[in-house]
């Protein structure tokens, strides 16, 4: 009998039928977030399930007795109770390996966009108020031979360096381990510790996943510690920022100005922060291209397939559930 899989959204039709061949599968049609209790409704009788923008947690996992894999579309896994999966030895997996660049890709564009006020200036056009070349028409920031400052040094944070190698940037870097010799050469990085990287950096972009330890990781003392100038940055996770506090930072001028791309309650964003002109904002969409969400399903749909197979999937979270 082939084995019964969920998928939480209608995934691009070349990845339902990879799935559909080998499994009995059901897929929720809405490009919606299901509740805690369709999860569980849903996961009742599955061997497998596909997490895309939906929350695993432990009640789900509980009306989930034959539950053998969880694959999770994307490479935070904050949304699924991995804990409480490697109890069940239950192996989780992510889609590491597809999305940096992608994801690295909107992080500058981000950066570049709030350094050079892009959003500003369009909507300027597009309000018919640009009536004549000013001298001082909004006059931006430099960025090549700034200092970029990553927080979280892993494979977003090292593809925005190279991006900031590219602008002729100094990169400095803050991650618990330093990282390989051969990639500090090459991308010529140096580990600092925190007070450093927030007090050194012109750019500083994060790129932590969001646990316990990094939950309001940059707060107002961190905002604080920040040049006037400086801009921040996040397509971390929202909460790994305290919005409250960047808010103020902004509106007192304590900070330059930011780009973001991931809030603390999506889809709501602080009222404050929608006010603000220097701040551009966008509806987490780092991995958000064609090719790379392609990508990122049908790699989370090898891993769910290779763990029905009782095979391990190349992108296991927990790998103690194989030990
Ligand atoms: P990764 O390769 O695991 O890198 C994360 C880095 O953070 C690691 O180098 C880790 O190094 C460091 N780190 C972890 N805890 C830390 C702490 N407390 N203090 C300082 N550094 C810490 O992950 P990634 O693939 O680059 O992805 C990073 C995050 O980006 C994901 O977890 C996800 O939340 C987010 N993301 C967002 C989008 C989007 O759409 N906006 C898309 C993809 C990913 P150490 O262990 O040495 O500290």
């Amino acid at each position: 009998m082939k084995p019964k899989i969920f998928v939480t959204r209608p995934l691009p039709a070349p990845v339902l039928e990879r799935l559909a061949a080998p499994c009995d599968l059901e897929y929720h049609p809405q490009d919606t977030p299901l509740s805690t209790a369709q999860m569980a409704e849903a996961c009742r009788e599955v061997e497998g399930v596909m997490v895309c923008g939906a929350r695993l947690d432990e009640e789900v996992l509980r009306h989930a007795p034959r539950l053998r894999v969880v694959s999770n579309v994307g490479v935070g896994y904050d949304n699924i109770d991995v804990a409480g999966c490697t109890r069940r030895r239950i192996p989780v997996t992510n889609t590491a390996g597809v999305l940096e660049e992608t994801t690295a890709d909107l992080a500058f564009a981000l950066l570049l966009a709030v350094a050079r006020r892009v959003v500003e200036g369009d909507r300027y056009v597009r309000d018919r108020r640009w009536k004549q070349w000013e001298w001082g028409l909004l006059w931006g920031a430099d960025v090549h031979h700034k200092t970029l400052g990553i927080y979280g040094f892993g494979r977003i944070g090292q593809a925005v360096a190279r991006r900031g190698r590219g602008f002729t940037m100094r990169i400095l870097y803050h991650s618990r381990h330093r990282a390989p010799e051969a990639v500090e050469r090459e991308l010529d990085a140096q580990l600092v510790d925190p007070q450093t990287l927030l007090g050194e950096s012109d750019f500083l972009s994060l790129h932590v996943p969001l646990t316990p330890e990094t939950h309001h990781l940059i707060g107002a003392r961190e905002l604080g510690l920040m040049k006037p100038t400086a801009f921040l940055i996040n397509t971390a996770r929202g909460k790994v920022l305290d919005e409250e506090a960047l808010a103020r930072a902004l509106e007192s001028r304590a900070i330059a100005g930011a780009g973001l791309d991931v809030f603390e309650q999506e889809p709501q964003v602080h009222p404050a922060l929608v006010e603000i002109p220097n701040v551009v904002l966008m509806p987490h969409v780092g991995s958000g291209t064609a090719e790379t969400r392609l990508n990122m399903a049908m790699l989370a749909a090898e891993n769910l397939l290779a763990a029905l197979h009782g095979r391990r999937p190349p992108n296991v979270v927990n790998p103690e559930v194989y030990a």
